[in-house]
C-alpha cells in the first residue's frame, strides 16, 4: 500500500514571556493538524496555561511537555507569539541552534532587534508582521487577525472608560443623547471599532488618509469627515507618510472637529514609522470634559502627544489610553486566530516531497526571512529594516 510522506520535524511551543502576554501560539485543537502530517509538537509545561489551555488538553490532543531548555535545544521550529523570547534572562542563547526556525512576531521596525540573537545563532527567524497583503498569506496575517481584536476591545474600554452611555435613551427623567465616536485611522482596527461603536449606538465618524476608505466607512453606517489632506494610499494596502504640510493641514482640520466630540479611537499608522502624532495636547484640552481617547496605535508611541504607552493617564480632565497588548485581552480568539496564522504560515514552508523548506522565491518567505544562516533574510529586507551580517 502506498503511504503517505510524513514532514519529519519537531515543533517546540514556549511559553511567552513578554509582560502582559496572555496568548499562546499553538493552541490545542490545531496540535492534531500537525501530528497528522508527521510533526512531533511538544510544548513548554504551562504555556498555554494564561490563555487558557491547561497542559492535560495538549497531551490529550498528542503533543508532549518539556521545559523551555529542552524545547529550544531539540525542536527544528520554534512557534512564539512575541520574539522576545531571545532576550528574556531565562532564556539561554546558549539552547538556540543554527538551522533551527523560529517563526513569530519580531518587531522588526524596532531598533533593539531582539531577532539579532537569532542572527548570531544561526536561526532562520520569521517575522509575522511582515506576512504580505496578499490573498495567499489572507489566512497568515497576524496583523489583521490581532487588529480586529483590537479595534473591538478598544471601543469597549472606551465605554468602560466614558461617564455617559454609548446610545440614545428617552426616559421619563430626560433624554440622554448618544455619545460621539470619531475614529482616526479606518484599517482592520479602525473599521472594527466603527461597527462596535455603531452596534453600541454611538454616532460614528471617521477619517484615513487612503481615499479607497471613505466607500468602507459608509458602508458601516458612519460618516467620513473629509479633511482634505489628498489621498495617501502606499503600496500593499498600507498608507504612505503624510508630508510636514499634509500633516499639519490634517491636524488643523481635526482640531477644529475634535471640540464635540467624545471618544477617539486612535489607529493611525505607517509600517515602520513611528505612529504620527496627529492629537495635540491643545486638541486634549479642548475637549469635553471626560471625554476618552483610546490610542490603538501605542506599540509605536501612539498619535496623541499625551499618549503614555501602557498606561491609562487622566490629563486636562480627559482620560488617555495607550493600550500595549489589548488583543490578549481577548485571550481566546486571539490565541485561536494567532495559532491559525502561524500554523498555515508553518504548513505553506512544507513541500511536496514533505520536507520544510525556506524558498525565497516564494513571496511569503522573503517577504518575512529576517535572518538565515547569520545573514539577512534578503538584500530587500536587510535595505528597508537597517540589518546588518552578525
Ligand atoms: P495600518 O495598521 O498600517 O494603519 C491603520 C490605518 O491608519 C490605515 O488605514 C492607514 O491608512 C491609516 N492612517 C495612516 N496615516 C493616517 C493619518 N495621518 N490619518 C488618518 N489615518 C491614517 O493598516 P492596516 O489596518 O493593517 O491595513 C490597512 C489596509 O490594508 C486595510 O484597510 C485593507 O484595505 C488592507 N488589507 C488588505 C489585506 C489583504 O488584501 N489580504 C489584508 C489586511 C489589510
Amino acid at each position: 500500500m502506498h503511504q503517505e510522506a510524513v514532514v519529519s520535524a519537531r515543533i517546540g511551543v514556549p511559553l511567552e514571556r513578554s509582560q502582559g502576554e496572555k496568548r499562546v501560539a499553538l493552541i490545542p485543537s490545531h496540535v492534531g493538524s500537525l501530528l497528522k502530517s508527521g510533526f512531533e509538537v511538544v510544548v513548554e509545561s504551562g504555556a498555554g496555561t494564561a490563555s487558557g489551555y491547561p497542559d492535560a488538553q495538549y497531551t490529550a490532543a498528542g503533543a508532549t511537555l518539556a521545559d523551555a531548555a529542552a524545547i529550544w535545544k531539540s525542536s527544528d521550529v520554534i512557534l512564539t507569539v512575541r520574539s522576545g523570547a531571545a532576550l528574556s534572562p531565562d532564556v539561554d542563547p546558549k539552547w538556540f541552534r543554527s538551522g533551527q526556525i523560529v517563526i513569530g512576531t519580531m518587531d522588526p521596525w524596532s531598533p533593539h532587534k531582539s531577532f539579532t540573537a537569532y542572527q548570531k545563532a544561526g536561526i532562520s527567524a520569521f517575522a509575522m508582521e511582515l506576512i504580505p497583503r496578499t490573498t495567499r498569506a489572507q489566512a497568515m496575517d497576524v496583523l489583521s487577525s490581532q487588529a480586529n481584536l483590537a479595534g473591538y476591545k478598544g471601543v469597549l474600554l472606551a465605554a468602560e472608560l466614558l461617564p455617559k452611555m454609548f446610545p440614545l435613551s428617552m426616559t421619563a427623567a430626560g433624554t440622554i443623547v448618544p455619545a460621539k465616536v470619531f475614529v482616526l485611522g479606518a484599517g482592520v482596527a479602525g473599521l472594527q471599532a466603527i461597527a462596535t461603536a455603531k452596534r453600541l449606538g454611538s454616532v460614528v465618524s471617521a477619517f484615513d488618509v487612503r481615499a479607497a476608505v471613505k466607500e468602507q466607512v459608509q458602508s458601516l453606517g458612519a460618516k467620513f469627515i473629509e479633511f482634505d489632506v489628498g489621498d495617501a494610499s502606499g503600496s500593499g494596502g498600507y498608507a504612505k507618510e503624510l508630508t510636514p504640510e499634509q500633516q499639519a493641514k490634517q491636524k488643523e482640520l481635526m482640531a477644529a472637529y475634535v471640540k464635540d466630540i467624545d471618544v477617539i479611537i486612535s489607529t493611525a499608522a505607517i509600517p515602520g514609522r513611528p505612529s504620527p502624532k496627529l492629537i495635540t495636547e491643545a486638541m486634549v484640552k479642548s475637549m469635553p470634559p471626560g471625554a476618552v481617547i483610546i490610542d490603538l496605535a501605542s506599540e509605536r508611541g501612539g498619535n496623541c502627544e499625551l499618549t503614555e504607552p501602557g498606561k491609562t493617564i487622566v490629563k486636562h480632565g480627559v482620560t488617555i489610553a495607550g493600550p500595549l497588548t489589548i488583543a490578549s485581552t481577548v485571550s481566546f480568539h486571539a490565541r485561536q486566530l494567532y495559532s491559525k496564522n502561524i500554523t498555515t504560515f508553518l504548513l505553506n514552508l512544507v513541500n511536496k516531497e514533505k520536507n520544510i523548506v525556506i524558498d525565497p522565491s516564494d513571496d511569503i518567505v522573503a517577504a518575512t526571512l529576517l535572518t538565515h544562516q547569520g545573514k539577512p533574510g534578503s538584500e530587500k529586507l536587510a535595505s528597508i529594516l537597517g540589518l546588518t551580517s552578525q
